[in-house]
Order: structure tokens, then sequence, then C-alpha cells
């Protein structure tokens, strides 16, 4: 801990730095992922990560290796979620020969001399001072994230909606406009609707297809940010990144992407044009159902403004926390290809029964947002929706037949979890307020975990049986 960040990165071995991926390499993930064959998505490795050569983000001369030499050597996401931050870190983790990150668990880091404080507050020597302003395992959990969505810098949060807060307050000023979707995360879009209005901030709901009404907003010339997810819950509509992107920047609008449902593994909206992503990494990033966790992950100019706003708000995760969604991450490729495997051969098994009336999921050729999401994801993640051709109760008997899943909500965990909304998330709510957010009381959603696909199968197919 207390030697100096030079000192720290000098001692690393040459063949370990040519190894860490460099910052920001939208233009050549971009050629990868536009060379992804669709078709091939369900099995499909993940585009390869080339670093890019003389990039701008890397400072240190020395570190430049022959670019040939690079070109071999690509870190693909299965080999960052494991080893980005770590062993291919930066200078996050005080020195350690121990292959687990250490949870640091002091919440103040003290000075050799006033010298040295002094050194520490120039930027001259990197360190860490007090606990709600970062704690070294959780930097290394914010190096791992940044790497896996291929930003500058990523903030870790004590929750996903802490995240999604901090980003609003910090990135829309009173007498700004945001622009959201009608089916986004249900807490986000009443905290923009009923919370922020009273802070002078204007809000429009569009819906998610609807560009034409997006395109007319933005053209009164006042929006700040756009705000959307993709895929949605429990709809799992896709929205064109790349598309809103062009069109919100072409008017000064920044544009934030909750990627929950499609996890680091599937979509990278940094790399589609976005300026911000977040995600509620309680689900598919700590994946076992064991922590609340939010991220935001940017540029360093925005996350800079984010993270001012975040010691205010105090929203700091606990290192045990951290480290546990460090351990998480380690196998979230594994875990989301299993989930992406699962949800599509689940969904198109489903799509032929004749007890399902209809499937979301937009790995389905039949699903309208479908050519979207190819265009943009390498894999469609783990929860599907259908409605079952019954009524409320036929449907909770369904429910209750089931053996594997619990009865639960959440998502991208290990153990696979069902629910119905209008009994979840909409019990005692009108038919309007149902009908409003397209919850039929057939409706049910699945978030796959890791278990066997013919379990799952064997397990839904005799429960359809009960309906
Ligand atoms: C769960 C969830 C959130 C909120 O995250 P928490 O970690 O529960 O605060 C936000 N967005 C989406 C899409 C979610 O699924």
């Amino acid at each position: 801990m207390a030697r100096s960040s030079s000192a720290v990165k000098s001692s690393l071995p040459k063949q370990r730095r040519s190894l860490r991926p460099r910052r920001s390499p939208k233009p050549n993930f971009q050629r990868h992922a536009a060379a992804l064959n669709p078709d091939a998505l369900v099995d499909a490795t993940l585009p390869v990560f080339e670093p890019e050569a003389n990039h701008p983000g890397c400072a240190d001369q020395d570190m430049v290796v022959p670019t040939a030499a690079r070109r071999r050597r690509s870190v693909s996401d299965e080999t960052l979620a494991v080893h980005a931050g770590e062993k291919l870190g930066k200078d996050g983790m005080a020195e350690t020969d121990s292959i687990a990150t250490p949870v640091v668990s002091g919440t103040t880091h003290w000075f050799r001399s006033s010298e040295d404080l002094i050194a520490f507050k120039e930027g001259r020597r990197h360190s860490f001072e007090y606990g709600r302003y970062g704690n070294p395992t959780v930097k290394v959990l914010e190096e791992k994230i940044s790497a896996l969505e291929r930003a500058e810098a990523t903030l870790v949060t004590s929750s996903g909606m802490n995240a999604i807060v901090a980003t609003l307050l910090a990135l829309v000023p009173p007498g700004g406009h945001v622009v959201t979707t009608n089916d986004c995360y249900s807490e986000a879009r009443a905290f923009i609707r009923d919370r922020l209005s009273k802070m002078g901030i204007r809000s429009t709901f569009v819906d998610l297809d609807d560009i034409e009404t997006l395109k007319a907003v933005l053209d009164q010339g006042d929006v700040t940010l756009f705000y959307a997810d993709s895929p949605t819950n429990p709809h799992l509509k896709c929205i064109d990144i790349k598309l809103v992107a062009e069109l919100c920047h072409r008017k000064g609008a920044l544009v934030c992407i909750d990627s929950t449902l499609s996890s680091p593994i599937n979509q990278k909206p940094l790399t589609l044009g976005a300026d911000i992503v977040v995600h509620s990494a309680t689900k598919y990033i700590a994946g076992h159902h064991d922590v609340i966790a939010g991220c935001i992950s940017g540029s360093d100019a925005l996350l800079s403004r984010i993270r001012a706003w975040h010691h205010d708000l105090g929203g700091a995760i606990s290192p045990d926390a951290a480290y546990m969604i460090i351990r998480g991450l380690k196998t979230m490729a594994l875990r989301v290809e299993t989930q992406n495997r699962t949800a599509l051969r689940m969904a198109r098994l489903l799509e032929n029964h004749p007890k399902i009336e209809r499937v979301y999921y937009p790995g389905l050729k039949s699903s309208p947002w479908h050519h979207v999401a190819k265009s943009q994801m390498t894999g469609f993640g783990g929860v599907i929706s259908f409605e079952v051709a019954s009524d409320l109760r036929g449907v909770m008997r369904f429910v209750d037949a089931l053996e594997i899943p619990f009865i639960a909500t959440s998502l991208g965990g290990c153990e696979s979890l069902v629910q119905q909304p209008a009994v979840m998330s909409f019990w005692g709510q009108s038919d309007e307020e149902k009908s409003k957010n397209g919850i039929t009381d057939n409706l049910v959603r699945f978030s796959f975990g890791i278990e066997k696909f013919e379990d799952l199968r064997d397990d839904i197919l005799q429960a359809l049986e009960k309906v």
C-alpha cells in the first residue's frame, strides 16, 4: 500500500502489462460486432477484444508493445472477467501475491508524512483517503467492469437504484429535460416522473419503438438526457442503441442505457454510442442472488461528475459486497452463456406449445425486436416472458406446480426464478394500471438460472399439464 503507484507499476512484469486491455477501443469493437454472424449467435463466442495501438488512453510509452505482437494477444471477455483489475490490473490493489483480491475493510487510509499526503492531494501518488470516496477492493471491481464494458471509468454503488439516481442527479441540472420510455424499470420511471419534477426537471415518456415521437421531442432542442432500458422487463423489448445515440447526440442530449437484462457479456452500449451504461449489479454481474449493488460506466469526464454526487449521496458499497461481486464476475461469462442457451431453447420450445399463447424473447425470430437485438447483442439473456392459455388462477396453478424455480422477483442469478407479474408486482392494482403496463393475468416471467436445461424443460412441461 505504501509504495507509490509508479513503483508498483514498474514492478509489474512486461508480459503482464501487454495483456492489459486498453480503454475505449470503440472503433475496434464495432468492427468485431459488425462482423458477427447473427445466425451463429446461440453458440457465438464473444468478439475478441484487440487493444488498439497508440490509443490515447495508453499514457505510458513503455507499455506500448509492437502492434503485431499485441494483435496476437487479444483479450476476450471470458479472460477479462477473471483477470481484469487483478492480474491484468492497473494499480487498483496493493501489492499482494494472493490470487484472491483481499477485502480491504479499513474505512480510512493513513499517510506516511505530510509530504506523502500532499503528493496524494496533487495526484502524484495514487492512494485512497476515506471509504466513502473509494476503496482498494471496490477499485478492483470497478476496473473489472470497465474492462468488460470498454469504459474509461466505472463507479460501483450500493444498489442499482442508487446508480440510476446518482446518474440522473449528476447529469441533469434543474431546468433540464429527461426523456425516457414507458418500459423502463418501474422505480426509475417513478423517480423520473415524481421526484425529478419537484427539482424543476422536465420529463417526457415515449414508447420505446416510437422513434418519430422521440425525434419530435429531441427537436425541441432542450433534452439533457435520454434514458432507456434494453432489453426491457418483462416484455424484453430492445431499443436501437446506435440509432438513438446518433439522434440524441445530434441534438446535444446524452444517452444512458440500463443494460441490466443483457449483462456486460451480451451487450456493450458504450461501443454502440451510449454515453453511460448502468446496471443493477444485483442481477447477472453478482449473479448469485446474494448482493445488492449497482454500477455506472462511461467516460472519465462524465464519471467524475457522477462521482462527486456519489460522494454526497453516500451510496458506497461495502468492501465485502465488492469482493462477493469480484468473485461472482469470474464466472459471469460461463453463467450468462448457459442462461442465454437455456432461455433460447426454452423460448423456442414454448413458442410451439399448445398451452402457450405468446412468448416474449428477443432471440426468437418472431420477436418484433429480434432484428435490433441481433444487431447489437451477442446473446439474448436468460429472461423470457410468456402468456399461458389460461386465466389468473390457472397460471397460479402452473407456477405452484413448478418444482425447480423459486417464486421470487429479481433475475440473473444461478437459481431459476419465476413470477406472475399480475400477482408479484400488480396484485390489488386496477385492470387499467395493468393494461397500461401490458400486464395480463396470464403473463409469466422466467429468469433462468444455471440448472440443466433438460431438468428445467421437464419441470415446465409437467407444470403446464396442471394448468
Ligand atoms: C433490479 C433492477 C434495477 C434496480 O436495481 P437494484 O439493485 O434492485 O437497486 C434497475 N434496473 C433494472 C432493469 C433492474 O432489473
